[in-house]
């Protein structure tokens, strides 16, 4: 994991960077008029019949200020993402960007626009930080993390 190959000024340049991608990501989010109501439902994949797919970038930040906030990396053993508690999200402050897009009655073309925007700043980081990019759906990324 490239997490393990990065040493301590690179996790914290890639952790200040997806900061601020989430901070513009949610600017944006503001301006637009369709409010997710944070019912948690969409966490759950399978019934919903939704897909989450995460950055390189994205999880080395999250596995980084979770372990600040003393949070394990816990792995997805069912459809349902593990930090979805009562239909809450536990780590609802650093929550993945299709996290923060997907809206279920949202404008999708937005999403789409948002999301490939997410995608391009993202690349940038690994570029910037030599990292490999990769783009993983949550289960894959979570079980791999929780198993190193
Ligand atoms: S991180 Fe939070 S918002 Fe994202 S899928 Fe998991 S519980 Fe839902
Ligand atoms: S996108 Fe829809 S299903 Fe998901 S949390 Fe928001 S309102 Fe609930």
């Amino acid at each position: 994991m490239d997490k393990a190959q990065k040493g301590p000024r690179t996790e914290q340049a890639v952790v200040e960077a997806v900061e601020r991608i989430y901070l513009s990501l949610e600017a944006e989010l503001l301006q637009t008029p369709d409010k997710c109501k944070a019912c948690g439902k969409c966490c759950d994949f399978e019934s919903f019949g939704h897909k989450l797919y995460i950055t390189t970038p994205e999880l080395l930040y999250f596995r980084a200020v979770l372990a600040k906030n003393k949070i394990p990396i816990l792995p997805m053993k069912t459809g349902v993402c593990p930090y979805c508690k009562d239909g809450k999200c536990s780590v609802y402050p650093w929550r993945f960007a299709g996290c923060r897009i997907f809206n279920c009655t949202g404008n999708a073309d937005l999403q789409g626009e948002l999301s490939e925007k997410m995608i391009r700043r993202m690349k940038q980081i690994c570029l910037q930080e030599s990292l490999s990019y990769r783009y993983l759906d949550l289960k894959t990324a979570l079980n791999q993390a929780a198993a190193e």
